[in-house]
């Protein structure tokens, strides 16, 4: 559809795409016709995350017909996160949606999403409440991959909460500020503070080709959540070493203390001696958790994460 009006807001659609080259057309044919009922104009950017089989080419074809359409193609496949954080530079709506290109996420939700951020959300999820395809191997899957984020790191993931979400201008700007690499938007997007309102779906059957997160993508996923939203495995270490410690110092004081008062047969020299290599490895636990304790504010600044993101200002005296 050309763009019209020049007055219209603008919605900026992010869709990361490999081996999707059935799904691309379906895709922004399903796209166009929910927008249109909306009062946006719309960019609609594709990136192409090294695909195998024609997806670049579908996107270099509906690109040149739709002047709000916009393709990126990455020299080798650098992942879904990347993809998504490619777009997200590249987008400049007023409104920014980011979807599977694969139609599990239901363009007529946007409709939806749009009214809610109407209300004065930032931050649009939406929650899968159960995907009809998916076979037992992706349902427990994805069941353990909530369960261990949730145990393990610092981040409340909701389980069917995926990368089908609108946010709004400001959020846009803020995520794509952070100068951290690489972005785990799902833990981000409640880590920035703002408003989120959240929306649910049923999914549907993937339509063509096969997912491609395999098992190995996961763990990475579970892994850059872990490592970028959490200090619970290095502060772990530290808690294990000073209870090794604390508890063999104790053994310790109190076998040699039964040796030299009541029985010096009680304990052999061996067993003290073994408690002793006990205690020394607590110590040196405890050590290493200190040199992690150092590595967790390395870590922190590194990342180089704001201190504090500003949501709303009163007024800005004019210079
Ligand atoms: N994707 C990507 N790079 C990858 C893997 C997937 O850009 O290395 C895209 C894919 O085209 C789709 C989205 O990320 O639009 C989600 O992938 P998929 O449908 O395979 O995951 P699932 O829906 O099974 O979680
Ligand atoms: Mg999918």
């Amino acid at each position: 559809m050309p763009k019209s009006a020049k007055s219209k807001p603008l919605l900026s659609v992010v869709l990361p795409s490999y081996n999707e080259e059935v799904n691309i057309p379906i895709t922004y044919n399903e796209l166009t016709k929910n927008i249109d009922t909306t009062k946006f104009d719309y960019q609609i950017i594709f990136v192409n995350d090294g695909s195998r089989d024609g997806t670049w080419s579908e996107i270099e074809k509906i690109a040149r017909k739709d002047s709000g359409v916009e393709g990126l193609n990455f020299s080798r496949n650098f992942g879904h996160h990347a993809a998504l954080e490619a777009g997200l530079q590249q987008a400049i709506g007023d409104v920014v949606i980011m979807m599977d290109a694969d139609l599990q996420h239901p363009p007529s939700l946007i409709p939806k999403l749009i009214e809610e951020w109407e209300k004065g959300c930032d931050i649009v999820n939406t929650v899968r409440l159960s995907t009809e395809d998916a076979g037992l191997f992706k349902n427990v899957s994805s069941r353990l991959f909530y369960a261990f984020m949730n145990t393990f790191s610092d981040l409340r993931l909701k389980d069917g909460e995926a990368d089908y979400r609108l946010i709004s201008k400001r959020a846009l700007v803020t995520l794509n500020s952070l100068p951290e690499a690489p972005k785990f938007y799902r833990g981000l997007i409640n880590w920035i503070g703002y408003d989120v309102a959240r929306v649910e779906y049923v999914a549907q059957a993937r339509m063509h080709g096969k997912s491609s997160y395999t098992l190995k993508k996961m763990i990475e996923l579970a892994r850059l959540g872990l490592t970028s939203f959490s200090m619970k495995p290095l502060k772990i270490i530290i808690t294990i070493g000073m209870a090794l410690t604390a508890l063999s110092l104790l053994a310790l004081v109190v076998m040699i203390g039964v040796k030299l008062f009541v029985n010096p047969e009680y304990f052999t020299n061996n067993a003290i001696l073994i408690m002793f290599l006990v205690l020394m490895t607590g110590v040196l636990t405890t050590f290493q958790g200190i040199i992690a304790v150092y590595l967790v504010d390395i870590f922190n600044e590194a990342k180089g994460r704001p201190t504090y993101i500003v949501k709303d200002i009163t007024k800005k005296r004019d210079e």
